[in-house]
């Protein structure tokens, strides 16, 4: 056993390999160890391998999803290894035969079916990397296995992270070979999804394109669309990779969608974690703007909602006409309860579609196909007779089309052979429904007749034997048996009854028999239960060949299904949340007049903390709409947002970029109007976090992410720039932060959002024509600071800086010397006023405690160093390398 089990082993040596013997999977050397680690099960051992003990640990099968999960969670993958033939065909070909065992599955985190392993709301995207080097192309390909969505795009390194931080993939393959370059290496290596390298030769182009072919049956791949042969390599990669993993099984996977590069909104990495949109900063579904939109009723609507509130579109007609199905919902408010409500009867299609697929399925997937289709069906009656008084979207015509390809007929079908209450597995029998075929019901009736028969039989042998208490039992080892207390056993062995009753068993308190008649019944029973189970089984390998022939009716319909889901909860978010139907088009408008931030608003409501106090914005670049003319930024493309800390800049900015995003998803928009111009790309730079990981400390961070919006700010871009500058002395901040204004002005020339706590900047309108500044109003009252968080023309004249200090809850005596420290810094020339209040300074210098330690050693020269020092105008890094200096000297 052991040589099978290594080498199997040497057969997937980055795998755990979890070994089948009986009812565990067991894991042996340093497997045995990391999973017993990993899980906190117990570590033992068994047998000896060159000397050593075997160190070993095991998992129960009925318990092995739950194990298993925890495990792909750390990063782990994990080949399945099952008994593939039946132990006694083993013991035939020799006592010492081994049982043969098969990988049958590998478990990557990319390649999940069971619903225990999987977010209901959230695809689970296997992605594959492929480069052309000859011609440099490159292309992304992704696939959700549990649901058969398959799709490709171009792609170059400069757009690969944003690509990937739509998809938020649960694996991503690459060939080595581009694993090398470095360029693509960095983008995977700075995150933290899973990567798999595969050898070069699997995503070989020819060889793909083949793949491809025979998998979707058809000559030419020209029928899905113009393949780059990146793009073909990618999918054939994907294709193998899961062949590979799913040993040979395929899913129903719908033939690939070709996007092109821009199809959506381009968002990248850093400006999809800011504005979080699927998850906040922490990580976290909750309190992300995908969470407070979501209105979705189905697993599927909401892996939709996700997926379109990821990938924004560009093209208006097709903006608008989504919006129009989300009108017509609006409208019908009550078509959209009765719709909501059939939602809810509709189980996850896509994922039992696959799991039949891939032989992983059970009689409920079957059953959720049938209900997914019955709701469908109804669905699409509802909305049909619904709907005669008014004029129907083309969206939600194609959508009706499409439910229309079911006819009902399947579903009646799985209706009238599955039973109400269905096991989970296949093997355990019992999911046919009465009455559906008579030689199973037969089978059952003479299983369950002898059944009667042999608890007749106790009262027979009772009587006959004249012990009362004896009764008829059944275990897995005698099978049926008689059993007397130990006192009557010998009743039963006297005469005339010993030819009756054959003696099996004495325990210490009972004797048991088994009789020719309870064997001859138990065989009966078994005959017929194993019959029973094999008509069962031909039933339900008839129906899953039912829905393999009608596989890509199914995944339209749970597709349809999905849009439906999206569409009705997009109505249903735009009423209760008080949301309005952007107007979008291919102008470079962008006006929103009282718009809200749809996070904040909700959050203040929940803690009823106050009403969200809504804001106008006006960049249009072009002019837009002529209507901007009396706006607080007069129509002009970039506003400078000024205003203290904690004024709503930053919600402000992003209520903006999240309104942009909510419009071109096709969702209504938390405003009273919104006019916006397709965007095609949108940036943000807000708020700051080290990327210790990388060696790139908060300054740094912030200028690679301002470096890449002036490098790449196009035309039809918004760009959201909250605070940049911050990171370092005042005067190098102000200057990059002025220039940086200059250059979105002059050379990006695109819509912007520029928060900024230099008021000098404000300076700039001058001479900057399509630049306008506005602020953050606040009140001062009796000597505290309240916030009015209205946008207001103009720039601020203070920062207000201490009073919010004092919010916040510094030492009263801090505060006071600060309020002094300005006073003095306000009325005198800056130097002269600094020179003053060191000179003055005895507050906190004499708090200091007298020096001693090791820093005595040297005092001259650490003084001398220190003398030296201006602490304004160090760069943190430099101020880094003086503590080193400093150190060095002690
Ligand atoms: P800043 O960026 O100017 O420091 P923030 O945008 O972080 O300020 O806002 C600070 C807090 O003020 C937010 O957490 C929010 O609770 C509140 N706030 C911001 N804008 C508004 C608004 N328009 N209406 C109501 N409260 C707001």
């Amino acid at each position: 056993m052991m040589a099978q089990y290594i080498e199997i082993k040497t057969a997937n040596p980055d795998c755990l390999l979890f070994y089948r013997m009986g009812d565990f999977y067991e894991l042996f050397f340093e497997d045995a160890e990391i999973a017993s680690r990993a899980l906190g099960i117990t570590l033992t051992k068994r047998g000896k391998h060159l000397g050593e003990d075997i160190p070993m640990c095991g998992v129960p099968i009925h318990a092995a999803e739950d194990y298993l999960l925890r495990l792909i969670r750390l990063g782990h993958r994990v080949a399945v290894c099952e008994q593939t033939e039946d132990p006694a065909e083993a013991k035939k070909r020799g006592s010492k035969s081994v049982v043969r065992r098969e990988v049958v599955r590998l478990v990557t985190p990319g390649t999940l079916t069971e619903d225990n392993l999987l977010e209901a709301k959230r695809h689970n995207y296997l992605v594959a990397l492929a480069r052309v080097k000859a011609s440099g192309d490159a292309a992304i390909a992704w696939l959700d296995i549990s649901t058969g969505d398959f799709a490709v795009s171009p792609v170059t390194a400069d757009t690969l992270p944003a690509e990937l931080a739509r998809l938020d993939p649960g694996e991503v393959v690459a060939a080595d070979a581009l694993l090398a370059d470095d360029r693509f290496a960095e983008v995977l290596r700075a995150n933290r999804w899973p990567v798999t390298p595969l050898p070069a030769s699997r995503f070989d182009s020819a060889g793909a394109e083949r793949r491809l072919k025979d998998h979707f049956g058809v000559a030419a791949l020209d029928a899905f669309g113009a393949f780059s042969r990146a793009e073909i390599s990618a999918c054939g990669a994907l294709l193998d990779y899961v062949e590979l993993t799913q040993v040979g099984q395929i899913p129903a996977l719908r033939p690939p969608r070709r996007q092109g590069a821009d199809h959506a909104m381009l968002i990248d990495a850093a400006t999809r974690a800011n504005l979080e949109l699927v998850r906040t900063l922490s990580g976290e579904r909750r309190g992300s703007l995908l969470s407070v939109i979501d209105r979705t009723i189905t697993g599927a609507g909401g892996r939709l909602l996700a997926e379109r509130l990821s990938a924004p579109l560009t093209d208006p007609d097709a903006i608008n006409a989504r919006l129009d199905a989300v009108g017509f919902f609006l409208e019908l408010g009550a078509l959209r309860s009765d719709v909501r409500d059939m939602l809810k009867a509709c189980p996850d299609v896509s994922r039992a579609l696959s799991r039949l697929s891939l032989g992983r399925g059970g009689p409920r997937d079957l059953a959720a196909i049938g209900a997914g289709l019955a709701a469908a069906a109804d669905l699409a009656a509802l909305l049909r007779s619904d709907t005669g008084l008014v004029s129907v979207p083309g969206e939600i015509r194609a959508l009706l089309d499409t439910l229309g390809r079911n006819d009902g007929t399947l579903a009646g079908a799985l209706r009238e052979a599955l039973a109400d209450e269905l096991p989970v597995n296949t093997r355990d029998g019992g999911f046919v429904r009465k009455g559906y075929r008579p030689e199973l019901d037969e089978q059952r009736s003479l299983r369950d007749e002898s059944r009667k028969v042999i608890a007749g039989l106790q009262g027979k042998y009772a009587e006959a034997t004249g012990v009362r208490a004896l009764k008829v039992r059944h275990n897995n080892v005698l099978g049926f048996f008689v059993e007397v207390t130990a006192q009557h056993g010998d009743k039963l062995r006297a005469t005339p009854h010993d030819e009756t009753f054959i003696h099996r068993q004495t325990l210490a308190n009972a004797v048991r028999f088994t009789t020719t008649e309870l064997a001859e019944l138990e065989s009966r029973i078994a005959m017929a239960g194993d019959r029973a189970l094999a008509l069962e089984l031909q039933v339900f390998d008839t129906l899953v060949g039912e829905v393999h022939a009608h596989t890509e009716m199914i995944a339209a319909v749970a597709g349809a299904l999905a849009s439906l889901d999206v569409a009705a909860a997009l109505a249903e978010l735009a009423e209760t949340e008080r949301y309005v139907r952007p107007r979008v088009d291919g102008s470079r408008a962008f006006r929103i007049e009282k718009g809200r931030h749809p996070v904040v608003e909700q959050a203040l409501r929940q803690a009823q903390e106050g009403e969200f106090v809504p804001n106008d914005c006006t960049l249009s670049a072009d002019g837009g709409d002529g209507e901007g003319a009396e706006d607080a930024g007069g129509g002009r493309h970039i506003w400078l947002v000024t205003g203290p800390n904690m004024a709503g800049k930053s919600t402000f900015l992003r209520q903006n970029a999240l309104i942009a995003v909510l419009a071109q998803m096709g969702s209504h928009v938390p405003a009273a109007s919104a006019h916006i111009g397709v965007i095609d790309r949108l940036f943000s730079r807000v708020g700051a976090a080290d990327d210790l990981a990388r060696g790139r400390s908060t300054f740094m961070v912030e200028m690679v992410e301002t470096a890449t919006i002036l490098n790449q700010a196009g035309e039809r871009s918004l760009v959201i720039l909250d605070e940049i500058g911050r990171g370092t002395a005042t005067f190098d901040g102000l200057s990059i932060a002025w220039a940086a204004v200059e250059h979105l002005h002059e050379v990006n020339r695109c819509r912007a959002l520029f928060a900024t706590h230099f008021h000098e900047l404000t300076a700039l309108s001058d001479r900057l024509d399509r630049l306008a500044n506005v602020t953050m109003t606040v009140r001062e009252w009796q000597g505290e600071v309240v916030f009015l968080h209205e946008v207001g023309p103009g720039a601020a004249d203070r920062s207000y800086g201490i009073q919010v200090a004092k919010l916040a809850g510094l030492p009263p005596a801090v505060i006071e010397r600060a309020g002094e420290v300005l006073h003095a810094l306000e009325q005198g020339e800056q130097t002269a006023a600094r020179r003053e209040l060191v000179d003055d300074l005895p507050l906190f210098s004499a708090a200091r405690p007298q020096s001693a330690g090791p820093a005595a050693s040297s005092p001259g020269k650490l003084e001398a160093a220190l003398g030296e020092v201006l602490p304004d105008e160090l760069t943190p890094r430099e101020a880094l390398d003086l503590v080193y200096r400093l150190k060095a000297l002690a």
